[in-house]
């Protein structure tokens, strides 16, 4: 269940636990990044009350996701892990636009017809946990852009070719030209 029923929401406070299935989320980070990755089964936790028709929801999720490092193109595996605060009130024509803003992990929002899409939220937590470079270290050193190497794991004399040259520089102007 990825929805909630504010109406249901008991004087207490609930507890929700939820997964989500990882095909949609592939499908939702592709179509925002352009680019393929491939996520695992995704957790999510909230604790939701309300005050009123004020709504307080603290989400927790976790999964892991299978990238192509930016740099040496080698897949690795990254542990995504977010936690976010909403506070949400039911969706007024007039606040629309100006009502709206969102912080590090704290985010104010609408709600429509009694219900919460809770989905649409752990999206765009995940969206914003995402590298937009993924890389599998913060150090790698990527391919050798000469012979292909992978510089992670050996070396080639490419290198060192280039370092003696006085003219590197000069060359890698012509070449990116
Ligand atoms: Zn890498
Ligand atoms: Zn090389």
């Amino acid at each position: 269940m990825t929805t909630i029923k504010v109406s249901n929401i008991p004087e207490e406070g609930l507890k929700h636990h939820f997964r989500l299935d990882d095909e949609k989320l592939k499908d939702i980070v592709k179509v925002d990044r352009g680019m393929d990755f491939h996520p695992h089964t995704l957790d999510v936790s909230c604790d939701i009350s309300k005050i009123q028709e004020t709504v307080s929801l603290d989400l927790h999720l976790e999964t892991e996701i299978d990238f192509d490092c930016g740099r040496c193109l080698e897949s690795f595996t990254l542990p995504v892990k977010g936690d976010a605060h909403y506070t949400l009130i039911p969706f007024r024509e007039d606040v629309i636009g100006e009502g709206e803003w969102s912080g590090e992990d704290d985010a104010f929002g609408f709600y429509r017809e009694d219900l919460i899409d809770l989905e649409s939220l752990v999206y765009e937590q995940i969206l914003l946990q995402i590298p937009f470079k993924p890389l599998c270290r913060e150090n790698c050193q990527g391919l050798c852009p000469h012979c292909g190497t992978n510089m992670n794991v050996s070396s080639c004399s490419c290198r060192e070719e280039q370092a003696d040259s006085p003219f590197t520089a000069l060359k890698n102007l012509k070449v990116t030209k």
